[in-house]
């Protein structure tokens, strides 16, 4: 673990749990030393959203081309899209000692447990599959056939739950996002981020 370096964390958990809510609770909590990642996407923008803040909304042949160019620290294909980290940013941010914070799906986190082991991945779970369904069907972006396809996919998404470091409920976005800050503060004083700082004490003479 390099001496002064900020703290990847990675936020994920089943489609329509609700990471990107409890993602704006934590941003809003202004801790100055975590900083968001903004991803990339081929989505097409919603109302309300802004290119730059809300993602980085690139064409198929973009995306690609930053694939090829090795520009994405992870990325996955999600109904029908694909999202991707950009790799410079993260890095530029973890070398300054600041914190980051991914939200992104399933696939991308087990990836970036490949290249990032020490980062923190925290895994949001829905209280009951009952109310999973209720979010999705409430969200009323989906169409009712596809909501059991998307239950089923989130079935499988949840089986990736022990591969987490940490599992948080979100039962209530202002609940879960205290659980996420407590998380986020204690892993600075894991022993391991902490022995080059006082390893100088460490030295018997
Ligand atoms: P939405 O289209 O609703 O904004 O996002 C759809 C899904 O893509 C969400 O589960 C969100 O967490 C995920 N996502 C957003 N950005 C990224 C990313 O950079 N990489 C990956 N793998 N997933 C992402």
């Amino acid at each position: 673990m390099e001496r002064n370096e900020g703290i990847l964390f990675v936020l994920s958990g089943p489609s329509g749990v609700g990471k990107g809510t409890v993602r704006e609770a934590i941003m809003e909590g202004r801790n100055e030393t975590l900083h968001y990642s903004i991803s990339v996407t081929t989505r097409k923008p919603r109302d309300g959203e802004i290119d730059g803040v809300d993602y980085f909304f690139k064409s198929k042949v973009e995306f690609e081309q930053m694939i090829k160019n090795n520009e994405l620290l992870e990325w996955a294909e999600y109904v029908g899209n694909y999202y991707g980290t950009p790799i410079k940013y993260v890095q530029k941010m973890l070398k300054k000692g600041n914190d980051v914070l991914l939200e992104i799906e399933v696939q991308g986190a087990m990836q970036v447990k490949q290249n990032f082991p020490n980062a923190v991945f925290i895994f949001l779970m829905p209280p009951s599959l009952t109310e999973l369904k209720n979010r999705i069907t409430n969200r009323g972006t989906e169409e009712a056939h596809l909501i059991e396809n998307r239950m089923s996919v989130a079935k499988e998404e949840i089986q990736l739950m022990t591969q987490y470091d940490y599992v948080v409920e979100n039962d209530e976005v202002e609940a879960a996002c205290h659980r996420i800050q407590a998380i986020i503060c204690a892993e600075h004083y894991r022993k391991d981020r902490l022995y080059y700082k006082y390893k100088n004490m460490l030295e018997v003479e």
